[in-house]
């Protein structure tokens, strides 16, 4: 090292790594992992002493895990800090007024963790951080000249999960970088189309950085429409998310959002089967139904009844799949241009709907109700709900039992349309190469950006004013990050049988010096010697220089996954020699020469 050196000079990124002696510090190897863990990651991070589990869903970060953990955190802060966003702090606890806007205490439900205060006043764990961010911004900024502005955070979240699973995948109390950007304009300069761009770059460096492969998918669209949300999905067969792909062009959508290519239609048939009505009581699903009337599910329609959200008069709107489908909502909702929920099962049953018995003929007699078909739920004989508790019919033909009020191809918009309603799954086509299919994948969500327009501004009533001093209604933008979940998700793509294989930039250290005999003074020293100059070079370096058996060392390097090891013991050394082994590669190390070890190693490191 020259005396010119610059490191941890704090102008420069050159830094010193960290040096520390396995006995000193905590990692307490686990032979086996607890039988209640069933994914890698969570069985590895336990074993590897990485985390300890406290509760249901909360961990203790040990050591090896904090550093990890530091690892992401910086990467990420690096990035939003190229990005153009600041960092701040907000407090964990939301006072529950907050939320009186919003009313996403009540969209949250059990998830959210509340607390009583010794006043007597409700707050909440914050799950994220849209309404204290909004309230703080409502206070500090008033003018157009403060934006474009994005803050963010790095912080605890609390979700009172129904089932925490996975260990770091889902917990209760995690960490996540949440960040929010404000703008007076949607385009141009300063909009927050350029912020979102901006943040998508950033996370794809991110995800990029942290050694991950991940596939950025659509995701349902928020009330802005197009594009305006997007998923970050590491490729993992053991990830909760199922995402869609047209391998011919790329396309990805995550299954909510996932459009289906052009399907033929028609309610042509031949068929002249009578109407029959079946007795079906109590059974639920569609399943049952179908086994008990003799049909298979995809002989079967299903109906959701969903009702129009504001307005004076009720509105609703039924949704047709077929049996082996899944109704989509937002698809339901962009078809027919206002916003929806599903209908509250009390009220539609005072409506005069028999829900769970539903048939698509209740449009034809209702002036308040709009039908959906899906391409897939049109043509020949179905077995279908008779609208009446339970019953079912089979034997139903679309022109003869709903006859004039049928759409053609070339007459859409009417009462009853035709288009896609229904989750795509595997093998459907492509949106965007006719002939092309969809191919299905498992995903985990590591990272989700959002335009969230000005849902939450309006609930705050935050306006500033403008360049004309017009009070105008601020946009917004959300990013939120899994930090915990994403070193989660990493091993989960990265392990073998021994352990956790970590990616070079998140790994807790870069290099384990194996030492086998740490009682002989040369090979303590010759331990010494590697590390200080590794660590002066920028490397992390554990020197494991416990008293135990070579073989126990051995599995618990490959145990913890560091990306180097090297073995000092006498059989080398007789040579000049030190072993030298990747973690990502096996077999048994090669004998490197003493002088070109760190060199070696570096070069592995970049
Ligand atoms: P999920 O669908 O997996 O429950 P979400 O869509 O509700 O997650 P967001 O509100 O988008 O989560 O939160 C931003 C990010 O926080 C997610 O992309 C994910 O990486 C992470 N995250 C959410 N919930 C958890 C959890 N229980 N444990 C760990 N990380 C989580
Ligand atoms: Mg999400």
């Amino acid at each position: 090292m020259s005396t010119t050196d610059t490191s941890n000079s704090p102008i420069t990124n050159r830094r010193r790594g960290t040096l520390q002696l396995w006995s000193r510090t905590l990692i307490p190897t686990l032979r086996e992992a607890p039988a209640e863990a069933s994914t890698p990651s969570h069985r590895l991070m336990l074993r590897a002493g990485c985390i300890r589990q406290v509760g249901a869903g909360v961990y203790d970060f040990l050591p090896l895990g904090m550093r990890v953990l530091q690892k992401v955190s910086q990467i990420v802060r690096e990035e939003m800090d190229a990005a153009g966003a600041s960092e701040m702090l907000m407090p964990a606890i939301v006072p529950i007024e907050l939320y009186a806007g919003t009313k996403r205490d009540v969209d949250y439900g059990d998830l959210l963790f509340k607390l009583t205060d010794r006043h007597g006043r409700d707050a909440a764990l914050g799950p994220t951080h849209e309404e204290t961010v909004t309230e703080m911004a409502k206070g500090s900024v008033t003018s157009y000249k403060q934006l474009p502005l994005n803050v963010y955070q790095i912080q605890t979240k609390f979700r009172d999960e129904f089932r925490p699973r996975a260990g770091l995948l889902r917990g209760r109390e995690f960490l996540m970088k949440d960040a929010y950007s404000f703008h007076t304009t949607v385009e141009g300069d300063g909009g927050l189309n350029e912020t979102y761009d901006r943040m998508y770059q950033a996370y794809v460096n991110v995800f990029t950085r942290c050694g991950l492969d991940f596939t950025v998918v659509e995701a349902e669209a928020g009330p802005i429409g197009g594009s305006a949300s997007h998923e970050f999905m590491v490729n993992a067969e053991t990830g909760e998310d199922t995402i869609l792909v047209c391998p011919e062009t790329g396309y990805a959508a995550n299954v909510e959002k996932c459009e289906i290519g052009d399907r033929d239609w028609s309610f042509d048939t031949d068929a002249t089967t009578d109407l029959t009505k079946k007795h079906t009581p109590g059974m639920p699903g569609i399943d049952l139904v179908a086994e008990h009337l003799g049909v298979k599910p995809e002989g079967m329609l299903k109906t959701i009844v969903f009702a129009k959200i504001g307005g004076d008069k009720r509105k609703y709107v039924l949704a047709t799949v077929r049996g082996d489908h899944d109704v989509n909502e937002g698809k339901v909702r962009d078809v027919v241009g206002f916003p929806i929920a599903l209908a509250d099962e009390k009220e539609a049953k005072e409506a005069g709907f028999a829900i769970g018995y539903v048939s698509p003929r209740m449009a034809a007699t209702r002036d308040d109700t709009l039908l959906v078909i899906d391409p897939d739920a049109t043509g020949g004989v179905w077995a279908t709900g008779s609208d009446e508790k339970d019953h079912h019919v089979t034997g139903f033909i679309w022109a003869r039992d709903l006859g004039a009020d049928l759409p053609t191809k070339d007459q859409q918009g009417g009462k009853i349309r035709v288009a896609d309603v229904r989750n795509a799954g595997e093998g459907d086509p492509s949106p965007r190469l006719p002939g092309a299919k969809l191919v299905a994948r498992r995903g985990i969500e590591v990272g989700h950006i959002f335009k969230l327009g000005t849902k939450y501004a309006q609930a705050f009533d935050f306006t500033v004013l403008n360049e004309q001093q017009k009070k105008t209604t601020v946009i917004m933008g959300c990013y939120g990050i899994g930090v915990s979940r994403t070193i989660a998700a990493s091993i989960e793509q990265r392990h073998d049988e021994w352990g956790i294989i970590w990616p070079v930039p998140i790994a807790p250290y870069h290099v384990v010096i194996t030492v086998m005999d740490p009682k002989n003074d040369e090979q303590s020293k010759l331990a010494d010697k590697l590390a200080t100059e590794l660590v002066e070079a920028g490397a992390d370096v554990l020197i494991d220089d416990r008293n135990e058996r070579p073989g126990v060392k051995f599995k618990d390097a490959d145990l913890i996954g560091l990306p180097v090891r090297l073995t000092i013991g006498d059989k080398a050394l007789a040579e000049n020699c030190v072993e030298f082994k990747l973690r990502s590669e096996d077999g048994k190390g090669r004998l490197v020469d003493i002088a070109d070890a760190v060199k070696e190693t570096l070069s592995k490191l970049a």
